[in-house]
C-alpha cells in the first residue's frame, strides 16, 4: 500500500524534527522493536503479525501522545522521508485533535503523478489512549469519479433521444394525416431503438466490466470470427460491403468464445459502418513470432483523424457524433472491445489513416503448443 519502506529517518536532516516528533514518543510501556519496525507491540506477536499483513496503517498513542505501537504500513508513514510526510503530519495533527476530543477523520490527496490520497480516522480509546488507520483510498476515489463520469455520461446519451421522443409523440398527437402520422411512428420507433441499443451495450459493457463469470475454455477462433461475420452479413450486404475472413493455420487462444465473438463482431460491426458502399472488410487471424494471436480487422473506410486515436477507446466518444448518429452507433462499441481484450490478458490497438482506411487489432496470448492439439 504504502509502497517501498523508506531508509531510516534521520538521513534527510529536514526531516529529523518532524520524524523526531513521533520517533522521540516511541517505545514507551510497548515490547522493545525488532530491527527496523520501532513500535513494536504488547499486543502479542500473532496480532501483531496479523497487523502487519494489513494494507491499513494502524498506529496507537498514549495518553502522552507517544506512538506505542505502528504496524507496519504505519511505519511506513512514520519513517517518511519523501510525499508521506505530508501524511505523517496529518497523522500527528489528528492524534492531537483526537486525544482532545471525540474521533476526527481526513483525508489528504497528494497529486502525483501518480495522485495518491490516503484517509486517516483517529479515534480515542481507553485510558487517553488514540488509534489512528491510515487507509490508502486512491482506487476507492478513482472508481467513485469513474461511476460518477458514468452516470452523468449516461444521462447525457439518454437525454437527446428520450427529448426527440417526447417532441414525436407530441407532434404525433396533433397529427391528423395519416402519411404524415406513419412518417412520424417510423422515427419513433428509430429513437427507441437507438435507446435500446445503447442499454444493451450498456449491459454488456457492465457484465464485461464488472466481472461477470467468464467462461474460460479452450477457443478455436475460426468458428469465433465465423460468426461474428455471420451475424453481421445482411448489415454487409445492405451496403454492398464485402467481408472476407482468412485465416489459413487453426489459432486458438484461452478465453471465453461468447466475449471474443462480442469483440469481433464490434470491430466488423464499426468496418462496416465506416467504409463506403461497396467497400472490403478483411478479418484475419495470424500468429506471431511472439507467442501472441493477432485478430485483425481492415477497412477501406473513412479513416480516424490522428488527434482522436488515443480517445475513440473511450466510454460515448465519437469522432463524428451526427455520423455515429447516424449509423446508430451507441459509443460503446470500442470500449466493449478493450475491455474483453483486457480480460483475455490482451490488448487493442489501432491504424489509421483518414480518407484511407483503419486496421483495429486485438492482440491475445496464444496458447502453448501443447494444449493445441484437439
Ligand atoms: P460507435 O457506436 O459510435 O461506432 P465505437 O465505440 O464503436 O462507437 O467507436 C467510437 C468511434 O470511433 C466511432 O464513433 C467512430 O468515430 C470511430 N471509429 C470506430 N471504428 C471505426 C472505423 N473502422 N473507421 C472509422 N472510424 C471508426
Amino acid at each position: 500500500m504504502f509502497g517501498r519502506r523508506p531508509d531510516r529517518r534521520g538521513t534527510d536532516p529536514d526531516l529529523t524534527d518532524a520524524a523526531g516528533q513521533v520517533d522521540g514518543l516511541a517505545g514507551d510501556g510497548w515490547d522493545e522493536p525488532s530491527p527496523g519496525d520501532a513500535g513494536a507491540s504488547a499486543l502479542g506477536d500473532p496480532l501483531r503479525d496479523a497487523l502487519d499483513v494489513l494494507d491499513l496503517g494502524v498506529a496507537i498513542a498514549d495518553s502522552d501522545g507517544t506512538i506505542s505501537f505502528a504496524n507496519r504500513a504505519a511505519q511506513v508513514v512514520l519513517d517518511a522521508y519523501d510525499h508521506l510526510v505530508l501524511v505523517r503530519d496529518l497523522l500527528v495533527e489528528l492524534l492531537d485533535e483526537a486525544a482532545a476530543g471525540g474521533s476526527t477523520r481526513r483525508t489528504i490527496e497528494l497529486v502525483g503523478p501518480p495522485s495518491v490520497a490516503y484517509e486517516l480516522t483517529a479515534t480515542p480509546l481507553r485510558p487517553g489512549r488514540v488509534v489512528v488507520v491510515i487507509e490508502d483510498v486512491t482506487e476507492r476515489r478513482r472508481v467513485d469519479h469513474v461511476r460518477r463520469d458514468f452516470v452523468a455520461n449516461i444521462s447525457h446519451e439518454m437525454k437527446t433521444p428520450i427529448g426527440a421522443l417526447g417532441l414525436l409523440a407530441d407532434t404525433l398527437a396533433d397529427e391528423t394525416d395519416p402519411e404524415s402520422m406513419r412518417r412520424l411512428a417510423g422515427r419513433l420507433a428509430g429513437e427507441v431503438v437507438r435507446i435500446s441499443a445503447t442499454v444493451d451495450d450498456l449491459l454488456e459493457l457492465s457484465r464485461i466490466e464488472f466481472g461477470d463469470e467468464m467462461e474460460v475454455d479452450r477457443v478455436d477462433l475460426r468458428p469465433v470470427l465465423a460468426e461474428a461475420v455471420q451475424r453481421l452479413a445482411s448489415a454487409a450486404a445492405g451496403r454492398e460491403i464485402t467481408v472476407d475472413v482468412m485465416v489459413s493455420e487453426p489459432v486458438h487462444v484461452s478465453g471465453d468464445a461468447r466475449q471474443l465473438a462480442s469483440a469481433v463482431s464490434n470491430l466488423v460491426d464499426n468496418a462496416i459502418k465506416y467504409s463506403p458502399k461497396g467497400g472490403q472488410v478483411r478479418v484475419t487471424a495470424t500468429r506471431g513470432p511472439d507467442r501472441r494471436v493477432a485478430v485483425a480487422v481492415a477497412d477501406d473506410g473513412c479513416g480516424i483523424p490522428a488527434r482522436d486515436l488515443d480517445r475513440i477507446f473511450e466510454r460515448f466518444y465519437r469522432v463524428d457524433r451526427a455520423r455515429s448518429r447516424e449509423t446508430g452507433g451507441t459509443g460503446l462499441g470500442l470500449s466493449i472491445v478493450r475491455h474483453i481484450a483486457h480480460n483475455h490478458g490482451g490488448e487493442v490497438r489501432v491504424a489509421s489513416r483518414e480518407g484511407r482506411g483503419s486496421t483495429f487489432t486485438i492482440f491475445l496470448p496464444a496458447l502453448p503448443p501443447n494444449e493445441v492439439s484437439s
